[in-house]
């Protein structure tokens, strides 16, 4: 086998898609697991799409993904740079490389200058949706004489370059994952190759870049499927090798549609803004579409790539189930040392507006009690404010099982022992927050449960949550007297 060169090539109109993470960690775990070459190609002949920062963004996503490339585009002091010997990756700047080759299609009767306008379009396309025809090109053009379409060019008038496929031919490729693809080309339009603007279109720049770019499979979305029988033709035309093709299923959501938007998180932004952490995100993404052997669900990159083969890819959608995304970062979550987890939950912190930056710098060891006291319970780190919400809050929210526990008749004695007993010293640390509920067992003889549940209902409002001594130390000396005051002169 040649040695595996992959790309992954996205148009920066946006942001990243998960589905394109996905599409760009298949490519990954293919090159590594082959040792293989992985590049990132720029697609922007589309010029209307164009979206500042997004090349800078979607480096960015797959930067945090621990996605790494060995060829392509790159930033690096704040700058778009290129790196390799197959250069340039950014579309934009091959422009003379995408004429030559339209060119060299025109003079070997592949493809023809088409000087339609677009009204002329409009009603061809018009008409034979009335008729219930897939629309597409009438092919007008193609009988144009060659000489006569030249002196048109050069004459100034305005022209596209289409590629001139046969009449109803079979083209045929095999994909790894579906297997042999025969469409007729009676179902394919006479694509346009390069656009009035001087602009290749996708088409005609993913097959002759792929082809200098010595790119060995080609793994995308199954929504280029349809394209490719264009793609082989144009291998054809110009005598190249065509390369292996993996279509992966698309990204779904539940109810089976593509995952888009309007119904919530699609980014990986917005991901990595809720606070996934990327082994958890990429580990997960993973497993949509694809199972390995064993069908281990939880694996490191190394394993992932260890494991991965086409093979195992599945041919219909993947279901993106956030429930499993939140089990599997839980996961990670759990797995991560606290001081990890405890500087990723700062900022989440600071923005609910519970510590600012000096406290969290001041307060290291705090703040590594309070996210430990709930990490074991979060499946992503924007979770946490919300679960410390009790420790920051000035009153508590009183549950109703809470509240019932109030009533009984140790509690007097009970709460006035907590505040008593607080009131002889300084402020609470590790050590004393340790031995409290032991120190009012003493005094006051009440135990077990007539202790610890009346006590923790007063102080978090609930007859639920995490370890009482994390609880005692961070509410600390004065939030607890209050919470048992109030409680007591109602
Ligand atoms: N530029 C295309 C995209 O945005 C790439 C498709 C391909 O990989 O051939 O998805």
């Amino acid at each position: 086998m040649k040695d595996v060169r992959v790309r992954f090539a996205p148009s920066p109109t946006g942001y990243l898609h998960i589905g394109g993470l996905r599409t760009a960690l298949y490519n990954y775990l293919f090159a590594k697991k082959n040792n293989g070459k992985f590049i990132l190609r720029i697609e922007d002949t589309d010029q209307t799409r164009l979206v500042e920062g997004a090349i800078e963004n979607l480096i960015d996503s797959l930067q945090w993904a621990g996605i790494e490339y060995d060829e392509g585009v790159f930033v690096e002091d704040h700058k778009v740079v290129q790196k390799g010997d197959h250069g340039p990756y950014i579309q934009s700047q091959r422009l003379d490389i995408y004429k030559k080759h339209v060119d060299q299609l025109i003079e070997s009767g592949h493809a023809y200058y088409c000087f339609c306008s677009k009204e002329r379009l409009d009603q061809v396309r018009d008409e034979q949706k009335i008729k219930g025809l897939v629309p597409k090109y009438d092919g007008l053009c193609r009988s144009i004489p060659i000489e006569e379409a030249k002196k048109r060019v050069a004459n100034g008038e305005e022209c596209v370059v289409r590629l001139k496929l046969p009449h109803n031919r079979d083209i045929k490729f095999y994909d790894i994952v579906r297997g042999e693809i025969v469409i007729n080309t009676k179902d394919i339009d006479d694509q346009v190759l390069l656009k009035s603007d001087g602009f290749p279109t996708y088409h005609m720049a993913v097959v002759v870049d792929d082809h200098l770019m010595d790119i060995t499979h080609i793994v995308r979305g199954e929504e280029w499927l349809p394209s490719t029988p264009k793609h082989v033709f144009l291998y054809e035309a110009f005598g190249w090798e065509k390369p292996e093709y993996v279509h992966l299923p698309t990204v779904l959501n539940k109810d089976r549609k593509k995952l888009s938007k309007r119904q919530g998180d699609v980014s990986v932004d917005d991901f990595k803004a809720r606070g996934y952490l990327p082994e958890g995100l990429i580990n997960y993404l993973a497993l949509v579409g694809w199972s390995p052997e064993d069908n281990e669900e939880i694996m490191s990159m190394d394993e992932m790539v260890e494991k991965f083969s086409f093979d195992r890819v599945a041919k219909t959608g993947g279901i993106f189930d956030k429930d499993k995304l939140d089990w599997v970062n839980g996961h990670y979550i759990r797995s991560s040392s606290v001081e990890r987890i405890s500087k990723l939950a700062i900022p989440y912190l600071v923005e609910a507006g519970y510590i600012d930056e000096k406290f969290a710098q001041e307060n290291t060891s705090w703040i590594e009690t309070l996210v430990d006291t709930v990490k074991e319970s979060v499946s992503y780190i924007s979770e946490i404010p919300e679960k410390v919400k009790f420790i920051f809050d000035e009153d508590v929210e009183m549950e109703e099982d809470a509240q019932e526990l109030l009533g009984g008749e140790q509690i007097p004695q009970l709460f006035n022992a907590i505040v008593g007993e607080l009131k002889t010293i300084e402020e609470i640390d590790m050590d004393y927050a340790k031995s409290f509920m032991k120190t009012i067992q003493k005094s006051t003889g009440i135990k077990g449960k007539n202790l610890y549940m009346p006590t923790r209902a007063a102080i978090t409002g609930s007859v639920h949550g995490p370890e009482m001594v994390n609880i005692i130390y961070l509410l600390g000396k004065d939030k607890i007297i209050k919470r048992v005051e109030k409680l007591l002169n109602k």
